[in-house]
């Protein structure tokens, strides 16, 4: 799935494609796709697209009347719209400009799991609004202070690494920078949240902040979405490999649905890690 530093990069180029143009019209192609009733996509027409930003892992789509909230879950896109053909593959939701150009949401594959809400402008995107589908979502980890991450750690007797994957905790990360995270702060991904000492928290904040900065000047020097396989890092799918750090190999616990790596030499003290605690299968 996209982590942040994929989606506000390409809520940039969005932005600076589509920015300005007025809305003609906003048409769900799959009866699943547009998630709300109130406010209507209608009151946005005739309205321009002030700006394209983001909320953790959604994108949002700013006319002056309404915004539009966009989750691609794991293989949505927004992408131009071309051909503006009746029938797009996968298509699930198409905006008209009334220059004629179009935004088409899409996604691959049977799930369909994307989704678009419609929000009120002012609609509160702060953490404990009550506005769907922000409700539970922690505070976006690019902007996230000192303090906070403290807060957010001392209140979650969890493994970091599944901390840092969790939307309600922290928004914006994923299975990718939770590995390389954990790397970049010299911190095991089965560390448990709460009880890092003051200087394993400012290590992990240093380290939420550069690997995002990092990730995000990647994407923004691309001309669109990367695929996972594409993105730089340390130790994110690349078990077997030399850490970069020390020369170690790279390490693998394996999940269903995701895969911790880890280096064992710059994060575990040596320690090789198994998970003996859940049934692979479960989790
Ligand atoms: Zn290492």
């Amino acid at each position: 799935m996209p982590e942040l530093p994929e989606i506000q990069a390409h809520a940039e180029r969005l932005g600076t494609e589509f920015g300005g143009r007025a809305l003609r019209s906003f048409k769900p192609l799959s009866f699943t796709a547009l998630k709300t009733f109130s406010p209507a996509p209608d009151a946005a027409y005739g309205t321009a697209l002030q700006h394209v930003g983001h909320r953790g892992k959604y994108l949002l789509l700013e006319f002056e009347t309404v915004r539009f909230v966009v989750h691609l879950m794991q293989g949505g896109r927004l992408k131009p719209d071309e051909k503006q053909s009746a029938k797009p593959r996968g298509g699930l939701a198409r905006w008209v400009f009334e220059d004629g150009t179009a935004l088409l949401l899409t996604e691959a594959g049977t799930e369909k799991k994307a989704g678009v809400w419609v929000i009120a402008a002012d609609a509160d995107l702060s953490p404990g609004t009550a506005v769907e589908p922000f409700v539970g979502l922690g505070p976006d980890a690019e902007a996230l202070t000192r303090d906070e991450l403290t807060a957010i750690l001392q209140a979650h007797s969890m493994r970091l690494h599944g901390l840092l994957r969790d939307q309600k905790a922290l928004a914006g990360l994923g299975r990718r920078l939770a590995n390389e995270i954990c790397h970049r702060a010299q911190l095991s991904p089965f560390a448990n949240a709460s009880k890092l000492t003051e200087g394993e928290r400012q290590r992990l904040f240093d380290a939420i902040h550069a690997c995002v900065a990092e990730s995000l000047e990647y994407e923004r020097s691309r001309a669109d979405m990367s695929s996972s396989k594409e993105r730089p890092g340390a130790v994110h799918h690349r078990e077997g490999e030399p850490c970069p750090v020390c020369g170690d190999s790279v390490r693998a616990v394996e999940y269903v649905r995701y895969t911790v790596n880890y280096c064992a030499t710059c994060q575990t003290g040596g320690k090789v890690l198994a998970d003996n605690t859940t049934s692979k299968f479960l989790k």
